[in-house]
């Protein structure tokens, strides 16, 4: 049986007729930057979340680089993020002429609000948390982090749609939360596309005009803005998938589940994903670490070798990465960073897996030597 780490064709046919009649009513309508589907998406995800406004963006990373932006962050600025992160996230903060001072994450890959606290400075001006694989971050402890030192707070809820801390929706605690509809996200769109939420009207109304190349009213630009425009075809087919939100989230939990109980690696030789207390988790991805690099690049070829496909999220961290070798860190700088670099990997996980296919990775996974 071949197994895809990812299929995001099944999340089509799952409600194939209520996308297709969408999508040609999108086509038929005569309209396709900025209508009514935008409108009521904006509206609906908004309502979804528990904010006041959300705002359509083209994609993730535009909405991390308006959201910088946005709140003033600039040039001579310290943004805090942990170092495990995508590099996306990073991009947000340095395409604004901002620096990230990366901290160290905890053992359900949040960032550790203890080191959080230990690297503010006088610069700092942003603490970015990231709700990585779907699991939200210890808000209790870095909102309060926020307050006391009178930091904004963004969270990038790229992989974390539905996710709550507390029973409260991740993208609601910060000043902005930044969404991204990347089709393979837990909301997808079927092509590029993103949002912000937040309470603050001004904050929202900034967004819309940057979005919209600085301009409110059409050919008065106030600011140079960017082109950063949800399409109408992409909100409607994301209104579609939004009202199956629950349903879906519902199945990630229950592949999990079935995961955190069935699976039993042979000699421990890879861990299964930790709970954050408070937290709940809509598995954008399903992790587990290996005992060490050598263990985790047997079991990826022992893995391919039975067409079952693993993703590694991710190999490089950003301050190791080429594209920030000009902030000068070293092989070494976030040692628990770089050892979940070489030991994290993603198995399967997709709404639409079926049980035969989930059974068939447990039991190979089950079988692995060690
Ligand atoms: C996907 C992702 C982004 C970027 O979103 P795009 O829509 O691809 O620009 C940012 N941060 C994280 C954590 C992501 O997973």
């Amino acid at each position: 049986m071949k197994i895809m780490p990812n299929r995001m064709d099944r999340g089509f046919f799952a409600y194939q007729q209520e996308f297709e009649d969408k999508a040609l009513a999108v086509l038929r309508s005569g309209w396709y930057i900025l209508g009514k589907e935008v409108e009521s998406f904006e509206k609906e995800f908004a309502a979804y979340i528990g904010s006041e406004y959300a705002v359509g963006l083209a994609s993730g990373l535009d909405a991390l680089q308006l959201a910088f932006r946005a709140l003033g962050i600039g040039k001579g600025d310290e943004v805090i993020v942990h170092a495990n992160t995508y590099i996306a996230s990073v991009m947000g903060i340095t395409m604004n002429g901002a620096t990230p001072v990366f901290v160290e994450p905890d053992a359900c890959y949040g960032p550790d609000p203890e080191k959080v606290e230990a690297a503010v400075t006088e610069k700092t001006k942003a603490i970015l948390v990231v709700h990585l694989y779907g699991q939200a971050c210890d808000m209790g402890a870095i909102t309060k982090i926020a307050k006391r030192k009178g930091l904004k707070l963004v969270e990038d809820c790229a992989q974390s749609h539905g996710a709550k801390w507390g029973g409260r929706m991740t993208g609601t605690f910060g000043d902005i939360g930044c969404f991204s509809f990347y089709p393979s996200k837990n909301l997808g769109a079927f092509g590029d596309g993103g949002a912000i939420t937040t309470d603050d009207e001004e904050i929202a109304k900034q967004i819309r005009i940057l979005r919209n190349y600085g301009s409110e009213k059409r050919y008065y630009n106030q600011v140079v803005g960017v082109n950063s425009r949800l399409d109408e075809m992409q909100a409607g087919l994301l209104r579609v998938r939004l009202s199956h939100m629950e349903e879906l989230t519902k199945e990630r939990e229950w592949i999990a589940s079935r995961y955190d109980k069935l699976l039993q690696p042979k000699n421990n030789c890879f861990e299964k994903p930790l709970r954050r207390e408070n937290a709940n988790h809509v598995f954008h991805q399903y992790v587990i670490r290996t005992k060490d690099a050598a263990t985790r690049e047997r079991l990826i070829a022992y893995l391919n070798d039975n067409e079952i496909g693993t993703i590694i999220h991710y190999p490089i961290p950003p301050h190791l990465s080429e594209a920030y070798a000009y902030l000068g860190y070293e092989k070494g700088s976030f040692p628990i960073t770089e050892n979940y670099a070489d030991t994290v990997l993603s198995i399967p996980m997709y709404n639409g897996m079926t049980e035969e296919e989930q059974g068939y990775v447990i039991g190979k996974l089950n079988a692995f030597p060690g």
